[in-house]
C-alpha cells in the first residue's frame, strides 16, 4: 500500500469513528445482540430490521475506539438490502481480509480496514461488529466475546 493511500484509508476510518453512521436504536428491530471486546473495552449492540430474509435495516449504538466504531458504522451501510446468506458471505471475506488470509478483493469500502492486519490486536476491533451482526442474524441471545 502506498503512503497515499494509507492516509486516505485512515481519513475514513477516523470520518466514520467521528461521525458514525446508523449510531441509532430502531424502533422496529426484530433482530439484537450485544458484542464485547474485552482487550480494547468496545462495547456494542447491533439492531436489524429482517423481513423475509433481507436485511431492511441495520443499526448499533455502543462505545469503542474508533476502529471498532467505524467498522460498525461501514457495516451497517454495507449489510442493508442484503441477505442474511449475502451477510454471512461479506462477513467470511472480511474476517479473511483483516486477518490476512484472503486478500481485500472486491469488498469496496470495507477494503480500508486491509491494514489492521498488521495489527492483531486491532483485528478483535474491527471485527467485533460483525461477530454481533452473526448471533444477532442467527438469532442467538448471548453476548458475543472476543476473548
Ligand atoms: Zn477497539
Amino acid at each position: 500500500m502506498t503512503e497515499a493511500m494509507r492516509e486516505l484509508y485512515q481519513e475514513v476510518i477516523l470520518d466514520h469513528g467521528r461521525r458514525p453512521r446508523n449510531f441509532r436504536t430502531p424502533g422496529d428491530a426484530n433482530r439484537t445482540a450485544d458484542g464485547y471486546n474485552p482487550l480494547c473495552g468496545d462495547r456494542v449492540r447491533f439492531f436489524a430490521r429482517l423481513e423475509n430474509g433481507v436485511v431492511r435495516d441495520a443499526a448499533f449504538q455502543g462505545t469503542g475506539c474508533a476502529i471498532s466504531t467505524a467498522s460498525a458504522s461501514m457495516m451497517s451501510e454495507a449489510v442493508r438490502g442484503r441477505t442474511v446468506v449475502e451477510a454471512r458471505e461479506l462477513f467470511n471475506r472480511f474476517h479473511g481480509m483483516v486477518t490476512g488470509e484472503q486478500p481485500a478483493g472486491d469488498l469496496g469500502k470495507l477494503g480500508v480496514f486491509a491494514g489492521v492486519r498488521d495489527y492483531p490486536a486491532r483485528v478483535k476491533c474491527a471485527t467485533l461488529i460483525w461477530h454481533t451482526l452473526m448471533a444477532a442474524l442467527e438469532d442467538r441471545d448471548e453476548t458475543v466475546s472476543t476473548e
